[in-house]
């Protein structure tokens, strides 16, 4: 278990193309802390920092508070688990995971306690004399990953570890990862570009846009009072809704109607040129709790899921959705009530980004 810091990080290509921004993190003991961000962002480069397979253009990475700026990737104590596994072809399970021990000329029976332990751990034990090729592609990924758990390194890095598996085994190995890390209590970090795993993995998570943190904090924060119109757009399926909206006598009006907004909101949206109304699609229910506020809309669109049905409603000029029961039958064009607890309502500064909270 290690702690890892990042102090201003920065990364440039050529000396003149800026990929990452400056970004401070602290990763603490036995924390998983998941990257999340669109492709491009600059996760997997941040990733790479730490691990030493990128330079660092400014500031500084810490391990267990020693800058390892200058340190060769095998001197940092990481071991990185990628999404292309690179498994030896030719090699059977038990010597894919104990080769890396093998380099660094641990003993035999080390190894082989090692190698056993981690099979065990990931349910491969019993396949040990495969190949790669007798392999399913979920239990590929857990040879990569039991390679990486025979090096007792101080802080595992996975890189996108789960995208090249179908939904299912995805689903599967995810939770596998998280009870993982349950029983190893080892310091993760962990780069997605799925929102899903983030919130379902990490202790803290660092939402990245265009190579700058625009927030890291807990899954239930980031969720519940993101930080920027960026985290509140990339969280959730479907994402947060963010409409434009003016400010009415303390009411948001999104183009004819008006949802009334706690008078603290209200005034801190006072006086911004431009705002973006938010509030999610699981929020807007059709049955009223005490205190809610009422928001007349139209049905517009139904997709049915299965457990529940997504609804698409127009509210005065703009469009929402709706997170309905299954049971929900109101055909398009139908006038529904919407109703949603003022602690529900968000507001944002649509020029910077902010949120108002
Ligand atoms: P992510 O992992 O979030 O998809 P990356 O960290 O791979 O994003 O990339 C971040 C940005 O850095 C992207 O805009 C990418 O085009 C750029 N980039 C990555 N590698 C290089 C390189 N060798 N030269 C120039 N730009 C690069």
């Amino acid at each position: 278990m290690a702690q890892v810091e990042l102090r201003g990080v920065t990364k440039s290509y050529d000396g003149k193309t800026t990929v990452i921004h400056g970004i401070d993190l602290e990763i603490r003991h036995g924390e998983f802390v998941v990257f999340v961000g669109p492709s491009g962002c600059g996760k997997s480069t941040l990733l790479r920092m730490i691990a030493g397979l990128e330079t660092i253009s400014g500031g500084e990475v810490r391990i267990d508070g020693r800058t390892v700026n200058d340190l060769p990737p095998r001197n940092r104590d990481i071991a990185m688990v990628f999404q292309d596994y690179a498994l030896y072809p030719h090699k059977n399970l038990y010597e894919n995971m104990a080769f890396g021990l093998r380099l660094r000329k641990t003993p035999e029976d080390a190894i082989r306690e090692r190698v056993m332990n981690a099979a065990k751990l990931l349910r491969i034990d019993h396949m040990l004399e495969r190949r790669p090729a007798a392999l399913s592609g979920g239990q590929r990924q857990r040879v990569a990953i039991g390679r990486a758990i025979v090096r007792e390194p101080k802080v595992f890095l996975f890189d996108e570890p789960l995208s090249n598996l179908d939904a299912q085994l995805r689903n599967e190995m995810r939770t596998e990862i998280k009870r993982l890390h349950q029983r190893l209590g080892a310091t993760i970090i962990y780069v997605t570009h799925d929102q899903v795993e983030a919130m379902t993995l990490a202790d803290r998570i660092a939402v990245l846009s265009a190579g700058h943190k625009m927030q890291y904090d807990t899954p239930d924060a980031i969720y519940h009072r993101p930080a920027a119109l960026f985290v509140a757009g990339f969280t959730g399926a479907p994402p947060m809704n963010l409409v434009d909206c003016e400010l009415a006598q303390g009411a948001a009006d999104l183009g004819g109607v008006r949802v009334p907004l706690p008078a603290e909101l209200a005034a801190r949206g006072a006086g911004q040129p431009a705002l973006k109304f938010g509030v999610r699609p699981e929020n807007l229910r059709l049955v009223a709790a005490p205190g809610d506020v009422p928001v007349p809309a139209e049905v517009s669109l139904l997709e049915p899921l299965g457990a529940e049905t997504l609804v698409t409603l127009k509210v005065g000029r703009a469009e929402v959705v709706a997170r309905c029961p299954a049971s929900f039958r109101e055909p398009p064009g139908s006038a529904v009530t919407l109703h949603v607890a003022p602690a529900h309502l968000h507001l944002f500064d649509a020029a910077s980004g902010a949120a108002l909270h």
